[in-house]
């Protein structure tokens, strides 16, 4: 069986065969195929047994393939999907279905305006589709999924505290033709159920930040503690002891400080609250003063860095701040993650719409596999068992201070030979 499933969009539907979830529109369903009690009572056992294993998996992976395994076993369908909105974008994406179907190989968004989810995701309300138009070509303009044959949908709202989170479809009967007041009704309290179940699955993911956070912060205070109870035990400690254990504390303190900023400056960034403070900025001159900022690293390193602009560069409209902290986060990096006697250099290039700048350096270099996964927050390239550098959350905050610019940035490397991170922003006016 093809296992690609297809969201079609409402709009060229036949209305008449549009069954919807409102009191009216279920006593019509009601009129329709009812199973037999003894059916009901192992449908019921089935779905209680279902609701104790929806709410024992936290991992969120896992809780969606139960969903749509679920949703195929109970329905006799012939394939299941869980569609998710997005709490950031609001966007509607595929998120797990029965079969082959690879999120990561194929990620699949499907619009809210004429699709059959998004129709569900305003509504609230389930719907059945039982009979869709067989020619195809009425609807590949408007799925990139290769179609699977589909000819009848039930959907259901996956809700949480009374809002809609996302909509959990089956698609063609296995046995009848069309659904049953029993399927309809199945549906909806699974879907009740996974809703929950859903959405406690990614707060606990959530709360895996906040684990990591905290992982990230126990050493230092750990160090801070030891040392201060040190230096407290001692109060005839060697002065030049006295002035080392200080440093340590300071150094460690200064530590998570920036690690907790940066925590919540990428809150921040993620939640939409940053304020950026708009002005009309030279790009040259921030990039030579973020240059000489980064100059005392460098030094300490051997690592030479140099600048190309253009003459006659437009200003920018930007946060000089927050450009200026994404920038320098690519400088340093560049000389921590690079050879002694290495080397880096910064170019501007722009045309009449945009603007971009190339940190370029000559150093370790990203393995392929890493390079989609250095954005990511609190991601750290392993080296030879060790992680390097920082608390990883340099590259996932600069990405996203450029984003807000209206801009992007991305990397291309080599391992072994260097690194080019580029960002691109729009010009002003
Ligand atoms: P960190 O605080 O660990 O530097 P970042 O988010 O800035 O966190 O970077 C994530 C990871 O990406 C780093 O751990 C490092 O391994 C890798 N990386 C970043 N920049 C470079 C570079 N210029 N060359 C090689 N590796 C890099």
């Amino acid at each position: 069986m093809s296992a690609c499933l297809a969201d079609v969009r409402i709009l060229t539907f036949n209305t008449r065969k549009l069954r919807f979830g409102g009191l009216l529109q279920l006593k019509e369903v009601l009129s329709g195929h009812i199973l037999s009690p003894e059916n009901q009572v192992a449908r019921l056992e089935k779905m209680l047994e279902v609701s104790r294993k929806l709410h024992a998996t936290l991992e969120l992976g896992a809780l969606l393939a139960l969903v749509v395994e679920t949703a195929l076993e109970i329905i006799e369908a012939e394939a299941a999907a869980v569609l998710l909105l997005n709490h950031k974008s609001g966007e509607l994406w595929l998120e797990a279905a029965t079969g082959t179907w690879d999120k990561r190989a194929t990620p699949t968004m499907v619009p809210l305006e004429g699709s059959i989810a998004g129709w569900i995701i305003r509504s609230g309300e389930f719907l059945v589709v039982d009979s869709l138009p067989e020619d195809g070509h009425r609807f590949s303009e408007i799925d990139k999924l290769p179609l699977f044959a589909v000819h009848s949908i039930l959907g259901a709202p996956l809700k949480f505290n009374e809002k809609t989170i996302g909509v959990l479809e089956v698609f063609n009967k296995r046995v009848e033709g069309s659904f049953t007041s029993d399927d309809i009704h199945l549906l909806n309290t699974l879907a009740g159920q996974a809703g929950v179940a859903i959405e406690n699955a990614r707060m606990f993911e959530q709360g895996d930040e906040v684990a990591k956070l905290v992982q990230e912060l126990a050493s230092p205070v750990t160090s801070i503690v030891d040392f201060s109870q040190l230096m407290l035990a001692d109060p005839e400690m060697n002065p030049d002891h006295w002035r080392t254990g200080l440093e340590s504390v300071n150094r460690k303190a200064v530590y998570l400080a920036q690690t907790v900023d940066s925590f919540l400056d990428l809150t921040r960034l993620e939640t939409g609250r940053m304020e950026l403070n708009w002005q009309a900025v030279n790009l040259q001159t921030l990039v030579q003063e973020t240059i000489a900022q980064a100059q005392p690293l460098a030094l300490e390193k051997n690592i030479s860095l140099s600048f190309q602009a253009p003459d006659n560069l437009p200003e920018i409209s930007a946060d000089a701040g927050r450009l200026g902290q994404a920038l320098s986060c690519l400088l340093e990096n560049a000389v921590q993650y690079n050879h002694p006697g290495g080397a880096v250099t910064v170019t501007i290039s722009a045309n009449e719409v945009r603007v971009q700048v190339a940190v370029v350096d000559t150093g370790l270099g990203i393995a392929p596999h890493e390079l989609g996964l250095i954005f990511n927050k609190f991601y750290r390239v392993e080296k030879n068992g060790a992680k390097t550098g920082g608390a990883g959350l340099g590259l996932a905050i600069a990405k996203r201070i450029i984003q807000a610019h209206g801009g992007d940035l991305w990397v291309e490397s080599e391992l072994g030979e260097g690194s080019r991170f580029t960002f691109s922003l729009p010009l002003a006016g």
